[in-house]
């Protein structure tokens, strides 16, 4: 890839597509222009260009949708050509027109072919004769009631009712009988009109449980052409892709040949040239039906380019630069090697009806990036997620020598994924990911409303892994201040690195989930464990059963207040590793099956501000005197204990009025950070004064 394509380029997009784009330009030579809104300033696409231009405003109407400024950017930056990437510009005909007038290249088909198949009805009107099949329906002009329901009644029931200049799944709606013909029309007819500015409406047999599956085909200019194999994209929400594979589970040779000519008939048909995804539902019986194509490339291309090995934006790079494809490419020299899988993050809120999150990115850690592995991401740690576009963060990617593979370094990758501070689908998509019916690639479009009670069960508390974290911290201390670190023996990740010896040997933990539950845990250090490491075994007494708890706990990275650590557990001889964020106030464990959030330090987040006191210690440090007995009632702010920590003494007291239950540690004892001293029960206001009365 190093012959001379363009100097430089413009894209005309932000986030990860942008990202995307500048890494295929760059690795060829290219200068890459960004544009950026004023919400965009310091985003991840305008710092990986050489250089940036400022469009002002922050809605995509003032910004990346405005056609003139986007142009104005290009003459002034000298680029000579637009990458439009998807969404936005990218299928607007009089943008690719006003480009082809400017002298400058559109990165994508001709005006033409975006305006015969920018329009549902008739792009299906142009492949009426083309021996495409299309799904049984109605796409004509005549849009009155009359002739709406006469069609319906043709067609049969349920229907779908689509806006003819729809997109992004809006404007459909699914008509189950006669009965809702009316009103469903005028209401199909509303969404089309606001969201579309047209409300014509076409008519569709409703397929049951159909497949998404649609086919990448590529042109150059003088109408040569291949198909790069399907995807199946039949993982949906709403009608909205979530996940997204390549090959299509289940295909065969023959059905791949007759969907790949059938979507380069439709190209060629429209005299199309680049990348472009030629949509089918496919029925159980193997039969497909033309949907729509889209004249871009799509969210999903990555999926496409892990099997097949081609850099699908080096092609339109090519092709738009007058250049054919490759050396040496035909259909038949097209591979597919093994196979990949593709999910999309996004910000938001799978508890409330994945509406969009905003806020700001406080933890984002990629998982490790490989041949098989791939990221493609529009965001960094510490950016703000803002309102005003799409809510896709980014898109994980990962690659196996079969489904089964590709799906076990995705979820693996996924689980490796941190992200924290704006609300994400990543738990969600673990979830589908860790579906038995995903993993027999069950697949049709209503795959999620399936599946939707295994989807929506709570994972069970891990409070093994949230108490060992709390037990293993003091190491952490000892860690970073050890000078030199002790190097651990590789053959032994249980070998202990001598720092332990301070921790205590027994220790209450009250640890707290982020819904409210509230767990005690008691553990006991274990005599019996060999060597060095016997602190980092413990006996953990939970509310109703106990286990062996065993790990270590290492510092990866520190983010702000934020570390991010990697714990090596073993529960009743169970071994696993998981990331984790930890802050003063919060746990967030990223298990396999989602993530899980403990708060941490509840009495000393409320209480240590005031009093500074507290019933867990505030700091590492040593019990100096304990002035109450078990049983004893005390009185709000009675001091209970005095501890010594960092030369200072930090008294104890009592929050409340309460009867001390439990003192848990003796003058002399040293105890962690974060470790209960002593256990109280609260008194009701009543018994407060009538044990004060009888004191007094
Ligand atoms: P949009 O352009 O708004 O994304 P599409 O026409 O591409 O709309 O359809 C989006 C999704 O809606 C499809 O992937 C499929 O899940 C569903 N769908 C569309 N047409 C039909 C149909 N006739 N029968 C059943 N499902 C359909």
């Amino acid at each position: 890839m190093t012959e001379h394509l363009f100097n430089k380029i413009l894209i005309a997009n932000r986030g990860e597509i942008a990202v995307r784009v500048m890494r295929t330009a760059q690795a060829l030579g290219i200068r890459t222009v960004a544009i950026y809104s004023d919400a965009d300033a310091s985003a991840l696409h305008v710092q990986q260009a050489d250089e940036a231009i400022a469009l002002g405003g922050v809605t995509a109407a003032e910004s990346y949708l405005d056609m003139h400024k986007v142009l104005d950017a290009a003459r002034a930056t000298g680029a000579e050509a637009i990458h439009p990437g998807y969404g936005f510009l990218s299928e607007n005909a009089a943008f690719a027109r006003a480009c082809e007038d400017a002298g400058i290249a559109f990165i994508g088909p001709s005006a033409a072919a975006i305006e015969a198949m920018g329009d549902k009805a008739s792009a299906k009107a142009l492949l009426a004769d083309s021996g495409v099949p299309l799904v049984p329906g109605y796409h004509g002009d005549e849009q009155s009631d009359e002739r709406l329901s006469a069609e319906a009644e043709r067609i049969g029931y349920p229907l779908l009712l689509k806006a003819s200049a729809g997109g992004g799944g809006k404007g459909m709606r699914i008509v189950l009988s006669a009965a809702t013909l009316h009103d469903d029309i005028a209401a199909a007819r509303r969404e089309a009109r606001s969201a579309f500015g047209d409300d014509r409406l076409l008519i569709e047999k409703y397929l049951i449980r159909p497949r998404h599956v649609e086919v990448q085909v590529f042109m150059d200019s003088s109408g040569n052409g291949v198909y790069l194999f399907e995807r199946d994209c039949s993982v949906q929400r709403r009608h909205q892709k979530v996940i997204e594979e390549a090959p299509a589970p289940g295909m065969t040779a023959a059905l791949r040949q007759r969907m790949g000519e059938a979507a380069l008939a439709v190209a060629q048909r429209i005299q199309y040239r680049g990348a472009g995804t030629v949509e089918f539902l496919l029925d159980a019986n193997h039969e497909f039906f033309f949907m729509e194509m889209n004249t871009r490339l799509q969210v999903e291309h990555p999926v496409t380019e892990m099997i097949t090995g081609v850099d699908l934006v080096y092609w339109q790079l090519r092709v738009a630069a007058g250049k054919g494809l490759p050396d040496g490419v035909s259909q038949q020299s097209l591979p597919i090697n093994g196979h990949a899988i593709e999910v999309r993050l996004y910000a938001e809120d799978p508890d409330n009806h994945f509406l969009p999150a905003i806020g700001r990115l406080t933890l984002w850690q990629a998982p490790e990036l490989s041949a098989s592995v791939r990221l493609d991401s529009g965001v960094q740690q510490g950016d703000e997620v803002s309102p005003y576009y799409d809510p896709m963060l980014a898109k994980l990617i990962a690659h196996g020598r079969d489904r089964t593979e590709a799906l076990h370094n995705l979820r693996t990758a996924l689980a490796a994924l941190q992200v924290d501070g704006v609300k994400t689908n990543r738990d969600f998509l673990l979830r589908l990911l860790s579906l038995d019916a995903f993993a027999r690639a069950e697949l049709s479009t209503d795959f999620i409303e399936r599946n939707q009670h295994e989807l929506t069960q709570p994972l069970p508390t891990r409070w093994e892994l949230a108490a060992l974290t709390e037990l293993l911290l003091p190491t952490l201390a000892s860690q970073s201040q050890s000078q030199p670190q002790p190097q651990p023996q590789a053959h032994d990740p249980w070998y202990a690195d001598g720092f332990q010896s301070a921790l205590p040997a027994q220790r209450v933990l009250r640890l707290e989930s982020a819904v409210g539950d509230v767990l005690r845990a008691r553990a006991r250090a274990n005599e019996q464990a060999h060597g060095l490491d016997r602190n980092q075994s413990w006996n953990l007494l939970l509310a109703d059963h106990s286990v062996q708890v065993q790990g270590r706990l290492e510092l990866n990275s520190q983010a702000g207040d934020i570390r991010l650590l990697q714990l090596e557990a073993r529960v009743n001889g169970q071994l696993q590793s998981l990331p984790l964020a930890l802050s003063e106030h919060e746990l967030l464990l990223f298990l396999p099956q989602g993530s899980q959030r403990f708060v941490r330090n509840r009495w000393l987040g409320e209480q240590a501000q005031e009093d500074h006191g507290g019933l867990t210690a505030p700091m590492a440090g040593q019990v100096l005197e304990v002035r109450v007995q078990p049983g004893e009632q005390v009185k709000a702010g009675q001091v209970l204990m005095i501890m010594e920590a960092m030369k200072m003494e930090h008294s104890i007291r009592a929050p409340q009025a309460a009867l001390v239950q439990a003192v848990l540690y003796q003058a002399g004892d040293q105890v962690a950070e974060g470790t209960e001293l002593l256990q109280l029960e609260i008194m009701a206001e009543a018994d407060a004064e009538n044990a004060a009365e009888a004191g007094a």
